[in-house]
């Protein structure tokens, strides 16, 4: 190699570095592993280059002590004019086919180095990073190497002073002005710290050159926008910005001054194409003498809408026809009065504002209203509900129901009341209970007309039953048979006539009973009805079977009778000629009911007559072929209604009937 006058003097300098000094060693290693830390990277080192070799002093992660000058890549840096050489894609870098560290030594994929050098420009070695993959460093990483640089470039210059050699300190220039020459280690330390806040800040954050191209990208950045790192690198800062918002945005961007920090409101677009409101704000600032951009991007979309959402929820507010009041927990005077609450009282917002809840509730003094508002403000209650009046300004009354709670206002405890005028609620209810009372006096008088009239009834109707019955065995032989025809005519239907009023009398007293549950006992219940209807069961031979286990239920046992005399009753009667009756009854008690089963073999009850058979006066027969009034199964309903039961029936035509009770326990 050709030694020109400047690399001899280069090699003086280097002379005059004790590189064997276990100190400036110590403090070297620190530089490289600092790097590697910083860069990412498996392989940093620092290297002297002698007229042959170079001499690696500080390394990690590579295992040589020395290399031949034409085979180190340190040497591209000496020669390079910058001073410093980055090669991204080492194996793929057809110009570098040839270099040892592509297929000799360990092969590198990245190299970044830069040249430890005097205000002379004489480079006397180099701090490399290498890794085994391609890569790229990022605006951070390389600020930061060259940092580490010139703190290298320092220790080697306080050696040549040591020394009475070159002063290479004052000539020293830091790439980042901020940072102070002497403190260059912190300074990699805080390039570490600030490269953490970048990766993991929770607020998308990107840098980008002033022609829009993306360098840098932290996470929460390739989350909010869907992009991977690979992709942004390929796309412009523009790309992240709506057709619409674009000419805006970038009319922002040429105006920004230096250093300087302005926010805006703008929209993002993401990669799925969604759009999102966000809070910009962009900072242009030089690295090296490259202006960069760099841009936190905060989401107020979320903000935007709850915005959006409380301006209507206000509004809904403003515009309730309810009242709503906020006022002073302490003054106690009016913070805020919606417009439904003005416009009900008759006064301005600025008259209102001079009153106090006092001022509007005449039926109030104050110590009546302390004591309303004392548990509120204790927190001893959430909320207070009450009834009271309100005064217009015209002096005119309204009803009025207050519901009252303690809350936040903008920062303040305040009062709110919520207040619903009540006059035309308590209007309709004052009517409604007019009305209920009139239609209960109504049913009263006729229940009472009906009793009466069935009881008036019976006397006359016992007249006309005695006499036609002392006529028909007095004078029977003394009649002719269309005379005893009409007679049979007339006892007959005084004796319907009479069964009929006893069922309205029954159905009416029913109607009128307020029944106190007791315990009964249902066994003796049956054995009453039986008892009372042996004659039928006799004559027809009847075969009925009862449940043996004792029950008993909270009933009444006279209604509980008249139920179980109807059904068995009906059972015995809705028969086809000559079919001897058989009646079943069993009972299921269930946890919350007891449920009766009464089954009978009788003539059986189309679908259609389900419902209806239980209706007052509901008869499917002429009298000629079933004698009956057609009120025992509105009776049974009614009774099993007042206690809060069921009663239905499952029946065909001729296959008999099965009638069902649930009462509950
Ligand atoms: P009635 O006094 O006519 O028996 P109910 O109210 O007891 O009045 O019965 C109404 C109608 O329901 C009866 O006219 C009859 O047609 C029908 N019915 C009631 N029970 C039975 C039954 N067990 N089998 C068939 N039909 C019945």
């Amino acid at each position: 190699m050709n030694i020109t006058e400047f690399e001899k003097q280069r090699l003086d300098i280097l002379k005059n570095i004790n590189i064997h000094d276990s100190k400036i060693e110590q403090e070297l290693n620190e530089i490289t592993s600092l790097a590697a830390r910083i860069c990412n990277s498996p392989i940093a080192l620092i290297s002297f280059c002698d007229g042959q070799k170079h001499h690696i002093k500080a390394n990690v992660g590579f295992n040589k002590k020395e290399l031949p000058r034409d085979k180190s890549l340190c040497s591209l840096v000496l020669e390079a004019e910058e001073r410093s050489v980055i090669i991204p894609d080492l194996q793929g870098d057809k110009e570098y086919a040839w270099h040892p560290f592509v297929n000799e030594y360990q092969k590198i994929g990245f190299y970044a180095g830069m040249a430890l050098q005097s205000k002379e420009g004489y480079a006397v070695g180099t701090l490399c990073v290498m890794d085994y993959a391609p890569k790229t460093l990022s605006p951070i990483q390389l600020s930061a190497l060259k940092n580490l640089n010139v703190e290298a470039s320092f220790i080697l210059q306080k050696e040549l002073d040591k020394n009475g050699s070159l002063n290479l300190k004052e000539n020293i220039s830091s790439p980042d002005p901020s940072i102070p020459n002497n403190n260059i280690k912190a300074a990699s330390e805080k390039a570490d710290i600030f490269q953490h806040m970048f990766k993991f800040s929770l607020i998308p954050t990107f840098i980008y050159d002033l022609d829009l191209n993306i360098l840098e990208a932290n996470d929460c950045a390739l989350d909010e926008f869907g992009y991977s790192r690979e992709e942004l690198q390929n796309i412009k800062i523009a790309a992240l910005h709506p057709e619409k918002q674009l000419d805006n945005s970038l009319l922002i961007l040429d105006n920004l001054p230096l250093l300087n920090t302005i926010s805006i409101t703008t929209e993002f677009k993401r990669k799925d194409g969604s759009v999102f409101t966000a809070e910009a704000t962009p900072c242009k600032f030089m690295l090296g003498n490259k202006p960069l951009i760099h841009v936190f991007i905060k989401n107020i979309s979320c903000r935007v809408k709850m915005e959006k959402e409380n301006a209507s929820l206000a509004q809904i507010l403003q515009r309730s026809l309810n009242e709503i009041y906020i006022f002073d927990v302490k003054t106690l005077k009016f913070n805020y009065v919606n417009r439904g609450a003005l416009h009900n009282l008759g006064y301005s917002m600025e008259d209102v504002r001079e009153l106090t809840p006092l001022d509007l509730k005449p039926e109030f003094t104050p110590e009546k209203f302390q004591d309303i508002i004392t548990p509120l403000r204790s927190g001893e209650k959430e909320l207070v509900i009450f009834n009271t009046v309100h005064k217009r300004k015209d002096g005119s009354l309204y009803n009025v129901e207050v519901h009252l709670q303690k809350m936040e206002f903008k920062g303040k405890e305040v009062f709110t009341a919520i207040i619903i005028d009540t006059t035309l609620k308590t209007k309709s209810a004052l009517q409604l209970k007019e009305l209920n009372e009139k239609i209960v006096k109504a049913n009263s008088r006729l229940k009472y007309f009906a009793a009466s009239t069935a009881h008036d009834l019976q006397e006359p109707l016992r007249m006309i039953s005695s006499f036609s019955n002392l006529l028909q065995t007095r004078y029977e032989t003394e009649l002719d048979e269309k005379a005893q025809k009409y007679l049979y005519y007339i006892v007959d239907g005084s004796t319907r006539m009479k069964k009929l009023i006893e069922n309205i009398l029954e159905y009416t007293e029913v109607e009128a009973e307020d029944f106190k549950k007791t315990p009964v006992n249902v066994n003796l219940v049956w054995e009453q009805v039986l008892e009372d209807l042996t004659a039928v069961i006799v004559a027809k031979k009847a075969l009925i079977r009862l449940p043996h286990a004792e029950i008993s239920i909270p009933s009444d046992k006279d209604l509980l009778y008249r139920i179980f005399l109807n059904l068995i009753g009906n059972g015995l009667k809705y028969l086809p000629e000559g079919r001897i009756p058989e009646i079943n009854i069993t009972a299921e008690e269930h946890t919350d009911s007891w449920k009766f089963i009464i089954t009978d073999n009788g003539i059986g009850i189309k679908k259609e007559y389900h419902k209806k058979i239980f209706d007052l006066f509901t008869r499917l027969h002429s009298k000629s072929e079933y004698r009956g009034t057609g009120m025992g199964l509105a009776i049974v309903h009614r009774i099993v209604s007042l206690h809060k039961g069921e009663i239905w029936v499952e029946s065909e035509p001729d296959k008999g009937s099965t009638f069902y009770l649930m009462f509950p326990k």
